[in-house]
C-alpha cells in the first residue's frame, strides 16, 4: 500500500503517481497535502528545490476540485512558459486516470485562438503566466469568480519579472474567499512581501532550515583568470565525458554566445533565454529532455523550477547577481533525492560572493582544481574505452566487411590494433591538451595560502623538494610496470633506485620523478630505445607549472612520439579554430537552432539593451 493513500488520496491519483516512482511522499508533501487538503487556509510551503512541490499542491487540488463542476476552480500562476507547461503535464500525469478533469495551460507567445477554444470548452485547473492569463481575462474569456484556490509558484520570479500589476488584476477578478498557497525554495523579502499582500493569516511549512540548500548536492568552486573561464569551462566539461548540465550566464547575450561558441567547438549545447521565439524554446527543451542535448546554457529566469530528470552538473559559469538564484540554480540537479554537484567558476575578486552563498545555504563549498591537460587526456581516454567496451555490435551489418577488415589487421597483434583504433580518437584530444596550461589562478584565500606552500615545497621543475618530475609516455595499458620503469633506470644509469621519487603510472603515459642531478642521465637512457617496436618519449614534465617549463625542455622532444605528432601551439584558446573538437567530434552532435536567431542578437546589441535578466524590466513570457 502505498503511504500517499493514508495522507487521503485517492487510488486512481495513487496509481497513477506509483506509476510515476512515487512511492511515498517526500517531507513537504506529508506535511503540506493533510494541510490543504482541509481547504480551510492560505499557506505558505518553503522547501528545498527538487522536493516535490508541484504533487504537494497539485494532488490536494485534484482532491478539492469538484469534477461535476465545469467551470475554473483552480488557478495556479508561474513564471515562464516552460513551468506552466511543466507543471499542467504533471497534474495530468497525477490525474490521468480520472475520467472529467480538464487543465488547461495558458502562457505567452502561442497561439491565443487554440487557448481560448480550451478554455470555452470547459476547464477546472488553469496553469498560467500572468501576462497572458491578463490578457485573456480582459478579452473575458474566462470567469474566475468561482475560484476556490490559487497557487503561486516561484512568486518571487514572477514579482522580478515584473508580473506584480498583471498579478493584482488577476486575483481581483477571483472571490475574497478563496485560498492562496505559495510555495517556494527560498524566502527572500520579495517572497515575504507576497504573502503579507495576498494571504490572510498563512499556515506557513518550512521544511529544514530556511533557505538552505538541498543537502543532496555538492558545491565546487574553481578560480581563474577572467580571460581562462572560457578554457576552464571547457575542460570541466571534457573532464566529464558524461556530463548532462545546465550552464548558467547572466545575460542573454552571454547565453547565446557561449552556446555559439561550445557549438562551433563541437559541444553538444543550445541556448534557453527570453530572446528565442517560444518554437525555438520548445525545441531546445525538447531535446534537452529528451538527452539528445548534453549542455543548456540558461538564463536565470528561463530555467527558474525546470525539472529534467538526472541533471548531473549545474555550472555557474558566471555567478547570480541575486544571491537566492544560486539556490534556484544549483536547484536544477539532485531532484527527487538524486545527488548532483552544482560548480562555480570565479575570479579571484568573487571568493567573498561563495563565502555569502555559502552562508544563505548553509553549506560549505570546496575548492577544486582544473584538471591539468593530462588528467582530461586520461579521463577522455578511458571514457573512450569503455564506451568501445559497451558499444553495440550490428552482426548483420558489419559482418559483410569483416573479412576484408581482418585481412587489414592479420599481421597485427590485438595490442596494437586496439592502441591504434584508441589513437585514432584520442590523437586529437592529447594534441589540442599538448602543453596545455595550468588554468588555476590563485586567491588570497586561508585555503590557498596552504597549497601555495605545498607547490613552494617542489622543486623549480615542478617535482617534490630536489628532485625533478619526468614524463614518459608509456603506462598501464602498455603493461607497462612501476618495476619495469625503476628497472631500466637502473640498470642503465647506474643510479640507485632512491633516486627516484614518485612514480605515478597512468593510462597511456606516467610520470616520476628523479633528483635532479641525474635528469639528463635519465633521459640520455631512454633516448636510443624503443618499447614494443614504439618510440619512447621522455621529457621534464611541465605539468605543474604549465607549457613553460615543457617549452624551455623542448630540446628533448623528438617529433614523431607514438601520440601522434609535432606539437602546435598549444592553445586552448583556440575558440575560433575549434579546439580539439573542430566541430568533428562525432560523438556531440551539434544540433542546429543557432542559425535561426543569430540576426536576433545584433539587434539586441544595437538597442543597447544590455538585458540582464532579473532586472526589474517587465519581459513577456
Ligand atoms: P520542486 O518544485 O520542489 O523543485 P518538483 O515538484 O519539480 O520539485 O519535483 C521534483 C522531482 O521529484 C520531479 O521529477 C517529481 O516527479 C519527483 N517527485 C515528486 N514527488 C515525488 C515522490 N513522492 N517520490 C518520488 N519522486 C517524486
Ligand atoms: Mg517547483
Amino acid at each position: 500500500m502505498n503511504p500517499f493513500n493514508e495522507l487521503g488520496i485517492r487510488h486512481d491519483i495513487v496509481n497513477a503517481i506509483t506509476e510515476l516512482g512515487f512511492e511515498k511522499p517526500t517531507p513537504i508533501q506529508e506535511s503540506a497535502i493533510p494541510v490543504l487538503l482541509s481547504g480551510s487556509n492560505d499557506f505558505v510551503g518553503l522547501a528545498q528545490t527538487g522536493t516535490g512541490k508541484t504533487a504537494a499542491f497539485g494532488l490536494p487540488l485534484l482532491e478539492l476540485i469538484d469534477y461535476k463542476k465545469n467551470f475554473p476552480q483552480a488557478l495556479i500562476l508561474c513564471p515562464t512558459r516552460e513551468l506552466c507547461l511543466q507543471i499542467s503535464n504533471d497534474i495530468k500525469n497525477y490525474a490521468k486516470n480520472l475520467p472529467n478533469v480538464s487543465v488547461v495551460a495558458v502562457y505567452g507567445g502561442a497561439n491565443i485562438v487554440n487557448q481560448l477554444r480550451d478554455i470555452k470548452r470547459g476547464v477546472q485547473i488553469v496553469v498560467a503566466t500572468p501576462g497572458r492569463m491578463k490578457d485573456i481575462l480582459n478579452r473575458k474569456a474566462i470567469d474566475f469568480s468561482q475560484v476556490s484556490y490559487v497557487v503561486l509558484d516561484e512568486a518571487d520570479e514572477m514579482l522580478n519579472m515584473g508580473f506584480q500589476e498583471d498579478i493584482d488584476e488577476i486575483l481581483a477578478t477571483t472571490p475574497s474567499t478563496k485560498k492562496t498557497w505559495l510555495f517556494s525554495a527560498t524566502m527572500p523579502r520579495e517572497v515575504r512581501a507576497i504573502a503579507q499582500n495576498y494571504m490572510t493569516d498563512p499556515k506557513e511549512l518550512t521544511m529544514g532550515t530556511k533557505n538552505t540548500g538541498n543537502v543532496n548536492i555538492e558545491h565546487e568552486y574553481y578560480i581563474v583568470k577572467a580571460r581562462d573561464k572560457y578554457a576552464a569551462f571547457k575542460r570541466i566539461v571534457d573532464y566529464n565525458p558524461e556530463i548532462f548540465g545546465i550552464v548558467f550566464c547572466r545575460t542573454k547575450i552571454e547565453t547565446q554566445e557561449i552556446a555559439e561558441s561550445l557549438v562551433k567547438d563541437g559541444y553538444n549545447a543550445d541556448a534557453l533565454h527570453g530572446d528565442l521565439s517560444q518554437q525555438q524554446r520548445d525545441k531546445v527543451m525538447k531535446r534537452y529532455r529528451d538527452r539528445s542535448l548534453q549542455l543548456l546554457i540558461a538564463t536565470d529566469v528561463a530555467a527558474r523550477g525546470i525539472d529534467v530528470n538526472d541533471v548531473t552538473h549545474v555550472i555557474n559559469y558566471s555567478l547570480p547577481d541575486e544571491i537566492e538564484n544560486y539556490t534556484h540554480r544549483s536547484g536544477r540537479t539532485g531532484r527527487a533525492g538524486k545527488t548532483g554537484i552544482s560548480i562555480a567558476i570565479i575570479n579571484s575578486k568573487e571568493l567573498h560572493k561563495i563565502r555569502q552563498i555559502e552562508k544563505v545555504i548553509g553549506k560549505q563549498f570546496s575548492k577544486a582544481e582544473i584538471p591539468s591537460g593530462f588528467d582530461v587526456v586520461e579521463k577522455q581516454l578511458f571514457g573512450l574505452v569503455h564506451k568501445v567496451n559497451q558499444v553495440e555490435v550490428n552482426d548483420q551489418q558489419i559482418d559483410q566487411y569483416i573479412p576484408r577488415i581482418m585481412v587489414e589487421f592479420a599481421d597485427m597483434s590485438k595490442e596494437d590494433i586496439i592502441k591504434r583504433f584508441v589513437s585514432l580518437e584520442f590523437n586529437r584530444f592529447l594534441e589540442y591538451y599538448k602543453g596545455a596550461r595550468d588554468l588555476n589562478a590563485t586567491a588570497d584565500d586561508r585555503g590557498d595560502r596552504k597549497e601555495r606552500g605545498e607547490r613552494s615545497e617542489r622543486g623549480a621543475r615542478g617535482g617534490s623538494a630536489g628532485f625533478t618530475r619526468l614524463f614518459i609516455n608509456l603506462g598501464a595499458v602498455d603493461d607497462f610496470t612501476r618495476g619495469d620503469l625503476l628497472g631500466y633506470i637502473c640498470n642503465n644509469t647506474g643510479i640507485s633506485g632512491r633516486s627516484v621519487g614518485k612514480i605515478d603510472m597512468k593510462g597511456v603515459f606516467s610520470f616520476f620523478e628523479v633528483e635532479e642531478e641525474h635528469v639528463q642521465k635519465v633521459i640520455d637512457a631512454f633516448k636510443p630505445i624503443d618499447f614494443h617496436g614504439r618510440d619512447v618519449r621522455i621529457e621534464i614534465s611541465g605539468e605543474s607549472s604549465g607549457g613553460r617549463d615543457r617549452r624551455s625542455s623542448g630540446g628533448e622532444r623528438r617529433s614523431g612520439g607514438s601520440f601522434g605528432g609535432e606539437r602546435r601551439n598549444s592553445g586552448e584558446d583556440r575558440r575560433s579554430s575549434g579546439g580539439f573538437g573542430s566541430g568533428e567530434r562525432r560523438d556531440r552532435n551539434s544540433g542546429g537552432g543557432f542559425r535561426d536567431f543569430s540576426g536576433k542578437r545584433k539587434e539586441d546589441r544595437k538597442d543597447g539593451a544590455s538585458s540582464r535578466e532579473g532586472g526589474r524590466r517587465r519581459r513577456n513570457n
